[in-house]
């Protein structure tokens, strides 16, 4: 069943959280320092946040007023659409880590896959990696065409592919081409923003469990060995999305979950986005 300090290993040997906290939308100030702050007395300990998010420094003022030992937290942070370019990424990466006031990242990705720019991006990113600012680089919002252009181009291979996915958007086709280059799937909207939470299904299977629908998507990704981090400002959420390691959804039931996918997205297609 495990626990919520549970860690994968990526393909270069670097240790990573199974499980994490997003913070798209906490807003700067006193509700992310607070947030991180809830989270991190649960057990939390991956931090997801991105330039884009306009939080990094109170992610930063969080971290380390909470005592606990920088090696012990796994910090991501990505380079947004705007910042894309070689010097550019690499000016973006400097003001991250200054506005974060750490030394080193734990995963620094591509947020998306703007065409024209994203191979000279990951370039950054892998000058980043060989000098040791960055323990791991991966890629986000990347479909199938996207990691094989990269694949084809690029010396360094991404850790980690950050997707939409939840059980209407199983996306199988990528998780079984990043399975096959090794490559880590972690789920962003991994709740699909709480849309879903009704569904009869997900429901019955909760109530035998005595769980929420939450916590029954969140397990899903976890035996799926998909990397969730959902977002949440209130403590009780935050504590109920935790609470994951100690109950196991049977084969059958991880089959009628997956059985939900509908291929249906909730934010931007990464083939046409306009920002
Ligand atoms: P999510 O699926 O985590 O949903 C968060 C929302 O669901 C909350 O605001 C709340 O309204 C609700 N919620 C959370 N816990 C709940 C609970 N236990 N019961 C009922 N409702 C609950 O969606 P998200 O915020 O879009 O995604 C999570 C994280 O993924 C973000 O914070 C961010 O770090 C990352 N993200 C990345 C990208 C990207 O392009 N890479 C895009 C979007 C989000």
């Amino acid at each position: 069943m495990g626990s919520i300090f549970d860690k994968v290993n990526l393909h270069n040997g670097v240790e990573m959280p199974a499980f994490g906290l997003g913070v798209y939308k906490v807003e700067e100030g006193s509700q992310i320092e607070e947030t991180i702050n809830t989270a991190l007395n649960l057990g939390y300990r991956l931090i997801d946040t991105a330039s884009f998010y306009k939080n990094e420094e109170g992610v930063g003022r969080a971290i380390s007023s909470s005592g606990i030992p920088r090696e012990d937290l796994f910090i991501t942070t990505k380079v947004w659409n705007s910042e894309q370019g070689y010097e550019s990424t690499l000016k973006a990466f400097e003001d991250s880590i200054e506005k974060l006031g750490i030394e080193y990242l734990d995963l620094y990705l591509v947020h998306w896959p703007v065409k024209g720019k994203y191979i000279e991006t990951w370039r950054a990113l892998e000058k980043l990696y060989s000098e040791g600012k960055v323990r791991a680089i991966g890629v986000s919002n990347f479909k199938v065409h996207h990691l094989q252009d990269l694949l084809g181009q690029c010396s360094e291979k991404p850790a980690v592919n950050q997707v939409e996915l939840h059980p209407l958007l199983s996306q199988q086709e990528l998780r079984d081409y990043c399975q096959k280059h090794n490559i880590r799937v972690e789920a962003w909207s991994p709740l699909s923003r709480g849309r879903f939470l009704d569904e009869p299904l997900l429901r019955q299977i909760a109530a035998s469990h005595g769980k929420t629908s939450a916590q029954v998507i969140l397990r899903w990704h976890l035996q799926n060995h998909i990397i969730p981090i959902p977002k949440s400002v209130t403590p009780s959420r935050l504590k109920e999305n935790a609470e994951l390691f100690d109950f196991e959804l049977s084969q059958e039931e991880m089959k009628v979950i997956n059985g939900l996918n509908k291929n249906q997205r909730f934010g931007a297609d990464p083939d046409h986005i306009d920002f």
